[in-house]
């Protein structure tokens, strides 16, 4: 019997579930395929339920793993294998190279001399990004990562040699002797570029919420003024577009459960950096479970937003990079057609397991959540079982942690 707990995934869920099983004594590795901890969460404005900034819960988050020698972490890390049983598993794990020292050094004087460039992943696109990069002042670790692919020629002159890089350090592979894992793999943003009658992604200043997001971070792509994406202008018009592939046996046959929550938070973030912006929201139904209903009722008593119950049927672009959408409205029972300076689209929440392939014995959904595998001592947290928002994850992510506790004390 191993003592030790496999955490897979590094967000909110896999960090609190690390820490809660650590705390009661238990060795934790945590396994992050990302080359940061901190998951969605980090590239949020502000997150529910006090609407404070990322850094600050996941700060104290960052601390109490600093601070706690029984939790192990591997970034740039993805498990390969899993062998064995319940109690007395052989984790196999391939860690990726970072080719940055081991230890945190500023390495942004040198990244801004790199000539090469590519879209950042953390900005979702709205911005780039150097070879040599780090994507957020409160990374952790706080270490860069050097980006091989996109360096160009002459920037692979200028970092052979330089010190605290190794361009040339290969991947290894590990293996972890565990009783039990947890398995937080988190989620993602469904894909807009499959929602071919909402523009697809193409259309100009048509963004998702979770773009939004950036746009409003102060260590976002803007430095946190929301603007439109093409001309940098204050958005004067705004609709927000509900259930973007969410609820539709096309794409998401579910309610992703926190986007209409997105949408009343990003409401407030507009009619507070642009009091004098009109907004629509477009909605089949508003969701605002239990207490987070008095935020809706802020939202509705706000004198510049505007909601039409209907499924938004087209996005195209309009001229002067407007955004032109159609809409029936459920109500009156008439088709509207309406342009806006910025639309966003309240794309829903995707399992990160949906379409891909994970090597732990455990059944997931059609969807791509977890369903089962307790049976094996694997517990999922968090999204990696359904749509959760932030406070429903920390619970979710302590109940598996103790689940895992009882099965590495034999209970
Ligand atoms: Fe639609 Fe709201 Fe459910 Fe999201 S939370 S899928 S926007 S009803």
């Amino acid at each position: 019997m191993s003592n030790a707990i496999l955490v897979v995934g590094g967000g909110f869920a896999g960090l609190t579930a690390a820490i809660e099983a650590a705390e009661l004594g238990h060795d934790v590795y945590i396994v992050e395929k990302s080359p940061w901890l901190g998951g969605r969460v980090a590239q949020l404005n502000k997150y529910f339920p006090k609407l404070c900034p990322p850094s600050c819960g996941l700060e104290i988050q960052f601390q109490r793993i600093r601070k706690n020698p029984r939790i192990k972490f591997f970034t740039l890390a993805e498990v390969t294998g899993l062998s064995g049983s319940k109690g007395n598993y052989v984790a196999k794990v391939r860690l990726s190279p970072r080719r940055t020292a081991p230890h945190s050094v500023d390495l942004g004087l040198l990244s801004a001399t790199l000539e090469g460039e590519t879209p950042s992943e953390f900005d979702l696109g709205l911005s780039s990004r150097k070879p040599l990069y780090k994507p957020m002042p409160f990374a952790f670790p706080a270490r860069y990562v050097l980006d091989v692919d996109h360096l160009t020629r002459s920037d692979k002159a200028r970092v052979a040699g330089a010190r605290f890089l190794f361009p040339s350090e290969e991947p290894k592979d590990i293996e972890l002797n565990v009783g039990a894992v947890v398995v937080a793999t988190g989620w993602k943003p469904y894909d807009v570029t499959r929602l071919s009658n909402l523009g697809a992604g193409a259309v100009k200043n048509c963004v998702s919420n979770m773009q939004l997001e950036r746009l409003a971070s102060a260590c976002g792509p803007t430095r946190g003024r929301i603007q439109r994406p093409t001309d940098g202008r204050a958005p004067h018009d705004v609709a927000f577009v509900q259930c973007a592939g969410s609820r539709d046996r096309n794409h998401l046959n579910y309610c992703s459960y926190i986007c209409c929550m997105a949408t009343f938070k990003q409401c407030l973030y507009m009619a507070e950096q642009h009091p004098e912006a009109r907004m629509t929201v477009f909605y089949i139904d508003l969701r605002a479970p239990g207490r987070y209903v008095k935020v809706l009722e802020k939202v509705q008593a706000l004198p510049n937003v505007s909601f039409v119950k209907g499924k938004v049927a087209d996005v195209v672009q309009a001229e002067g990079d407007r955004v032109t959408l159609t809409v029936e409205d459920a109500v009156r029972g008439e088709k509207l057609t309406l342009t806006y300076d910025l639309v966003v689209l309240a794309t829903g929440m995707q399992p990160s397991l949906a379409g891909g392939t994970m090597p732990l014995p455990m059944p997931v959904d059609e969807d791509g959540f977890v369903a089962g595998g307790e049976d094996a001592g694997i517990f999922a947290a968090g999204c990696a079982r359904m749509p959760l928002d932030v406070t429903r994850t920390a619970q979710s992510a302590t109940a598996a942690a103790l689940k895992a506790v009882q099965t590495v004390q034999g209970r």
